[in-house]
Order: C-alpha cells, then structure tokens, then sequence
C-alpha cells in the first residue's frame, strides 16, 4: 500500500460523501420547497396549511444547518490528517509528557486532548441549534444553565468511563499480540453490554425524571396493553422530555431487568388514551420483534470487521503517512492508529447509511403491523400525524433522500402500510 494511495482514497471518498450529501439536501429543499404552498392530500384534512408551511420552513432550516456543519466537518478532517493537525498535536504530546510519565499516560493524554479539541468545536454548533434553530422554531425548552449543566455531567461521564475504557483498549492493543484487535472487539462486546443495562439505569435518569404513569385511567390502559403483549410491567416509564425540547418522542431500550419503554411526557399531553396505547403498542412490538437484540448483534458484526481492519491497517507505515501523521511503529503508537481510524473511516462509511436506514425502516413497519394487530389501525395513524405535526417532520420528502436517510419511513408510506 502506498502513501499516495491512501491520501487520494481519502480525498476521493471526502468528495464523493460531500458531493452526495450535499445533491441529496438540495433534492430535500427542492421538493419541500415546491410543496410548501399546500397541504398534500390526504392530509389536507386533519394538518392545517400553517402547521405545513412551518414543518417546511423548519426542515430547510436543518437542511442550511446540516449542511454548514457538514462542511465545517470536511475541513476540520483535512485539518487533522492531510494538513497535519494530528501529527503536530502528537509531536507536542509526546515530546511533553513521554519521557516523564511514559506510554500511557502520553497516549491517554493525546486521545484526551483530540477529545477536548473536537468538544470545543462542536460546543458552538451546538449551541446555535439549541438557542437559534430550535428556539426560532419554538421547540426550544432547553435554558442556558441546563445546556451547560449537561455538557459538565457529559464531560464527567466521559472522563469516568471513557478515559478507563481507553486506557483499557490502549493496554489490550499492547499486551495481547498480534490479534489484539479479537481481544480489543471482545472488550467492546462486553461494555456495550455493560452500558445497555447502566445507561438505563443509572445514565439516563441523572439527566432526566422516570417516572411511572400517574394518571389512573391511562394506567389501567396501558397495563392491559402489557399483559396482553407480554411485557414485564416494571418497564414503562414517562421522562420529562418537556424540560428540553417539546418535540414529541417515545423509545425502547436495555435489556433483562433494564428493558424499559419510555413516553415522554409530551407524547402523554398531545395523545388522546388510545393513541398513546397505539404508540406503546408499537413501542413493544419492536421488543416483541427482538429488534434490540438484532440491531445490537448487527453493530457487533460490524465493530469486527473494523477492528480486524484497525489490525490490519495499524502495521502499515503507508495508512499514517497517507493521512499525513509521523507514525512511531517501534513504540507507543496504538492512540494515534485508533485516532486516525475514527477520523479516516466516516466518508468511507457514509455510503453505508442507506442499508442501515433501510433496515430501521423494515422495522418500523413490523412494529406499526404489531401495534396494528393489537390496537386500532386507527388511532395509530391518527398519532402518527400528530407526532409528526409536533416534530415539524415534513410530509413531502424527497423519493431518493427519504431512501438514504430515514430511519423511520414517510408519513405517507406508514399510514398506507397500515390497515384500514
Ligand atoms: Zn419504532
């Protein structure tokens, strides 16, 4: 493998990925644009033209936005590899702290410092989507103090669990010989499993309020729905979404004894009692499914398959100096491989979102037949436009754009895929 080949197919891939995303939010904007003067039929009656016309205005809106960071992403890339941003903050790390304090502490630091650098990047663009695009649109519920407030508890979840999964990897990548990358994948099977039942438990509920449905009527409801489905009766809960945003959103998660459904408590506001249990009904048809437990074997199959070619990659002087980085393959060198990976592999990858999406969509329809067969058709359909209305999601996407990106198929397709 030489250098060269390796700068170009990074370039290559860059320009390609920016190329397509960039044809693909104009495709976006186009259509949103052409159908903004009306509301579509047939859901002319139950949308009114304002509620339309701002779900475009906002959906262009996040298209500019996206497509801004999108480039900020591309040049910050370049930066770090080709333009030599890396390679410096590297030189600078390890002449700093590897004589005094050693391998680790110097690789740790370098992942740190990348980490700190890449925060202070995002934290502005963040911001601005908080405070002007969402606030322009009235979704915004987040005020500045809790914005930082989460960013601190962020910061130290980071620090108390990332920086000892790294460390832990960075030694495994030392210790463990030519296959480390089998041993490094079993480490990450082990923490994703770890995290599925702590995020749950002890993550999420540090940001946010759990509690069970307080309403009698609606209790009684949804209890029938979970006998009736199977589903252990300790795992719903309501989330106070409202505190951040009023964009309107249910999800399933964890596993075992964590395996939980949670309505945000906006969702609970704007449904009626059978449209939440249409909702939840579709929420469990995705546990009834096992779509977790597919969608989390199918990410270990593909953390493999990076790792192996991490492995393989990590030994060849060409990756780094083809992505513009002094590598030291005698010593410590695992931090900088792992770094150059996660930022090289993303334009690569991109063209891999349309088979994920389009499995995520599959799902979404064997959750809303599940619902279906254990609910009203009905008052699923009749959710589905209100949640839709709330999150400002647009009714007329683009054919192609939908394809490539929606994890949850077009309103039109959704309700024509159910009965009735
Ligand atoms: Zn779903």
């Amino acid at each position: 493998m030489q250098a060269l080949t390796v700068s170009l197919s990074l370039v290559a891939a860059l320009a390609a990925s920016q190329a397509v995303k960039f044809w693909l939010a104009g495709r976006q904007a186009r259509s949103v644009q052409a159908h903004r003067g009306a509301v579509p039929p047939p859901f002319d009656k139950q949308i009114s033209l304002t509620a339309h016309q701002r779900a475009a205005d906002y959906t262009l809106a996040r298209l500019r936005f996206g497509m801004a960071t999108e480039t900020v992403g591309a040049v910050l890339l370049l930066a770090w590899t080709l333009l030599g941003g890396l390679d410096a903050l590297n030189t600078w790390v390890r002449d700093a702290l590897q004589p005094q304090y050693g391998d680790l502490v110097y690789q740790l630091a370098l992942v740190a410092a990348f980490s700190v650098i890449g925060g202070l990047i995002d934290l502005p663009l963040e911001w601005l989507r908080v405070f002007r695009l969402e606030q322009r649109f009235g979704f915004n519920r987040m005020t500045q103090k809790l914005f930082f407030t989460d960013l601190a508890k962020g910061t130290a979840l980071s620090i108390a669990i990332g920086l000892p999964l790294v460390a832990t990897v960075l030694w495994v990548m030392r210790a463990t010989g030519e296959f480390w990358w089998l041993w490094a994948w079993g480490l990450w099977v082990g923490f994703a499993l770890l995290m599925q039942v702590i995020v749950p438990i002890w993550i999420a509920p540090w940001f946010n309020k759990f509690e069970p449905l307080t309403d009698n009527a609606m209790a009684e409801r949804v209890q029938a729905l979970m006998t009736r489905c199977g589903f252990t009766a300790k795992g719903l809960f309501v989330m106070d979404g409202s505190t951040r945003s009023s964009h309107v959103n249910a999800y399933f998660g964890g596993m075992g004894r964590s395996k939980r459904v949670v309505l945000f408590d906006t969702l609970l506001r704007r449904l009626g009692g059978r449209e939440v249990e249409a909702v939840l009904a579709h929420e469990l048809g995705h546990f009834h499914h096992k779509h977790i437990l597919f969608m989390m074997l199918r990410g270990f199959a593909a953390t493999l398959v990076a790792f192996a070619a991490l492995g393989w990659l990590a030994r060849q002087p060409a990756f780094y100096a083809g992505l513009g980085v002094q590598p030291n393959l005698q010593a410590a060198n695992d931090a900088l491989a792992l770094l150059l990976f996660l930022l090289a592999t993303p334009p690569f990858l991109y063209f891999l979102s349309p088979l994920s999406a389009r499995w995520s969509r599959r799902n979404e329809f064997e959750a809303d037949a599940y619902a279906c067969a254990q609910t009203d058709g009905a008052d699923l359909a009749s959710a589905l436009l209100k949640l839709h209305e709330d999150n400002g999601s647009t009714l007329t996407p683009d054919p192609v754009y939908a394809r490539f990106y929606y994890s949850h198929p077009p309103a039109s397709e959704r309700l024509a895929a159910l009965p009735g």
